[in-house]
This record gives structure tokens, sequence and C-alpha cells, in this order.
């Protein structure tokens, strides 16, 4: 399929006019998702209980990613100066005037091309997705690895007390500080060799609760040549923890403070769920949940036990709730350039894995060879004027170039006469 055919209207007469046909939210410095939407301002809870009840009867892959993009939208909204803006939605050369968007379809999936990505795992529910399927396809591998050489793989969580009043930034600095610490200890140090622990990796969460407020934690699988049991690896780390704690001004108690769990299949339950519960699953009984907590809170403010990021963008996307827009807005701050996955010196190459890949990397892979169709850099403003990306992968998962080029001739119609004014 070539260039997506575009009716012929007064917006593409000439030159003057077509560049009269971009966006103003092209130019605006405070970011390409600030453009006007048909609808009105996002935040509606009809407008998105209604796109996802039409997203349940398309398929669960489509679904998924409408969800997605509706929330990256929303992400977009809440930190228009952040590259979450732009990310699949501003064309790559658009400020020298060269942008030109492809879409790219293989084997039962599609791409858009030609777009910005920003590659933030926080605040970017579509590129989560794509650099949590390369993560946890590489955990998979390490522990598969380990498993065949009689290495055990513990799962264990770190945690520390805190309070509704504790800040995100200065309680998740000093937790980070606190799991520096004591790796670097000498009861630590200790421990690790006397189990002759090969490495970790530790990956960094965070919720939200109305009762005590932030809860940042991470999650660490531990490679170890010993045969351990869950009371030796509690006994071994909870008091280096609790010292580094101490350190740092933070506490936690002998119950909760580390969680141990000392099998292979608690470590593989978690790989398989890494990064899916938060970010890719389809529209489910969790949307269902949310729409019926946002009809019974609303107008009370009562939040709900716990709230994963994700949770939080789907409620302003719902209702615009300005509570859950401040809480979202903090959390991105407090976690910008932080790493979700660190994997500790040495152990990706004993465990015959390559160096790791940028997440900025994964996030703009296209596979080669899979040209499906070209648009016009106005055709494109009209798709992202009413967020039509889903719909147009949607289509070149099927193959039907007709129907995209319908799609496309529409929206731009459209676009020229209900936004720009232009008679099409
Ligand atoms: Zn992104």
């Amino acid at each position: 399929m070539g260039h997506v055919t575009t009716p012929q209207t007064n917006c593409t007469d000439t030159a003057s006019a077509r560049e009269g046909c971009r966006p103003k939210a092209a130019h605006d410095a405070s970011g390409a998702g600030s453009g006007p939407s048909p609808g009105g301002a996002v935040g509606s809870l009809s407008r998105y209980t209604a796109k996802l009840d039409a997203a349940r009867s398309d398929d669960a892959v489509s679904a998924s990613r409408l969800v997605r993009f509706m929330l990256q939208r929303e992400a977009a909204r809440l930190v228009p100066y952040k590259r979450v803006a732009h990310c699949l939605n501003t064309p790559i050369g658009e400020l020298h005037g060269s942008g030109s968007v492809s879409v790219h379809a293989h084997n039962g999936d599609a791409w858009l091309a030609g777009l910005q990505t920003c590659g933030s795992v926080w605040d970017c529910p579509v590129c989560a997705v794509k650099v949590s399927e390369c993560r946890r396809e590489e955990l998979t591998t390490a522990i598969s690895t380990a498993r065949a050489r009689g290495l055990g793989v513990y799962m264990l969580t770190y945690t520390a007390s805190h309070a509704r009043s504790d800040d995100l930034s200065g309680l998740l600095g000093a937790f980070l500080s606190a799991y520096r610490s004591m790796v670097i200890s000498r009861a630590y140090r200790a421990v690790a060799a006397s189990w002759g622990v090969l490495g970790t990796v530790k990956a960094l969460e965070v919720t939200w609760g109305g009762l005590n407020g932030w809860h940042p934690h991470c999650h660490v699988l531990l490679f170890s040549s010993a045969d351990l049991n869950a009371e030796e690896l509690r006994a071994g780390l909870f008091p280096a923890w609790s010292a580094a704690l101490s350190l740092h001004g933070l506490t936690a108690t002998a119950a909760r403070g580390l969680d141990v769990r000392a099998t292979y299949g608690a470590a593989e339950d978690y790989v398989s769920k890494w990064g899916r519960v938060s970010s890719s699953r389809a529209y489910g009984a969790e949307d269902e949940l949310l729409k019926a907590h946002v009809k019974r809170t609303r107008g009370h403010h009562m939040p709900v036990p716990r709230y994963s990021p994700l949770d939080m963008l789907r409620a302003t996307a719902c209702d615009g709730f300005g509570f859950y827009s401040e809480l979202w807005r903090e959390y991105s701050s407090a976690f910008h350039r932080r790493h979700q996955l660190q994997w500790s010196r040495g152990l990706r190459s004993s465990l015959d894995l390559s160096s790791s890949v940028p997440d900025t990397d994964l996030s703009a892979v296209t596979p080669s060879d899979t040209f499906f169709a070209a648009l016009l850099s106005e055709e494109w403003y009209a798709v992202r004027w009413v967020d039509a990306r889903a719909r147009v992968l949607s289509l070149a998962r099927a193959g039907d170039s007709a129907g995209l080029s319908a799609l496309v001739a529409d929206l731009y119609a459209r676009y020229c006469s209900e936004y720009l004014g232009v008679a099409a």
C-alpha cells in the first residue's frame, strides 16, 4: 500500500494552505499532545467508558492498545513538558518540516514509525509495554539458565515503614540510598559470600494507599549457589537491611520489611507477570472495578486502598480527579531518570546474557521489511487530532488497506472542517 489517499480539499490546494493545515499543537512548545480533541477536555467518565465498551467488541490486542494510548494521552496532559507528550505523536522531522509517518504490519501485529518515542517506563504506558516485554524475556532466560546450572533463584521484597505525610521524592531517595548502603555493607557482603551469591536483579515499584501514603519497594531476584530456605534468607539479610534503613532515617518491622520466597516457582511467577499487570493487560475486570469506584466515590474523594501509577492515570482519565492527577505528577517527578530494573555488576555475563540495551532504544524498534502505508503529515495531524492511532493499527493488523484509506480520508475531511474551519 502506498500513500493513503487524501480527499482534495481547500486545505491541500497550495503549499501555503498546506502549512495552514498544521494544527497549532504542532508548534506548541508545551507538547504535541496538547492539541484540541473534538469531544472537549480529556477526563469524561462517559467518553472513557464508551470507548472502553466499544473496545470490548474488538480483539484483545486492539482493546489493550486503545487503553494504553488513552492513558498515554492522559500522561501527556499531566506533564506536557516531558517526552511522553511527543511519544508516537510528534513526527521525528517535524521541526525541520520533513516529518512523515508510516504504518508497518507483520505477522498479525502493527507499528507506527517516523514518530518520536519517549522510552519512559514510568511516564508512558505504551513504551512501558515494549520495554517490559524485552526485559521479561531476559529475566526468563536468566532464570532458566540458573536453573539448568543448579543455582538457587530467590525472590525478596524490601520495604520500609512510611506515613501518609511522607513526600515521595524524599522517601524514595532515602529508600534507594538505604538499599545501596545495604549491598556495600560488611554484613551483607559476608552473608552473600557465604551463600555463593552470583548477583541480583532489582525491580523498583511504587503504589499509593489512602492510609499510609506512598509505598516504594523493590523486588529482588537473588541468584546463589547455596540451597537456602526462606528463614535462612530472612535471618541473614534482615539485620543488614534494618541497619541500612536506620542510616537513612527509615525503619522496617521484621514482619514486613523483608519478604522472602525461596522457590523457582515464585521467581518465575513474578517474572511472568512483571510489567503485564500494571501496563499491558486488555480491558478487563479491573476497569469495571475502577468504573464502579469512580461512580461510587464521586463527590466525596475517598481513595481506594492501594493505587498503582497506572491506576492513577485511569482515575484521571475517568473523571479528571485533581487529587489523582497531582499524585501522578508527584510520582512522575520523583521517578524521573530512575532505573526500573538493575542487574548487579557481572551477573548478565555470568548468565550468558549480552549487554543491556537502553530503554529508549527498545521503545523505538520497528522490524524491517514491514511497510504497510505512508501518511502525509496533514493526514497524521488528523489521526492524532481524535487519537485514532489504535484504530489505524487495528486496520493495519487486519491488512485492510481500503479501510485505512477510508478512515484517514474521513478523519482528514473532519479535521479540515471541524478543527481548521476550512470547507472540505
Ligand atoms: Zn513513550
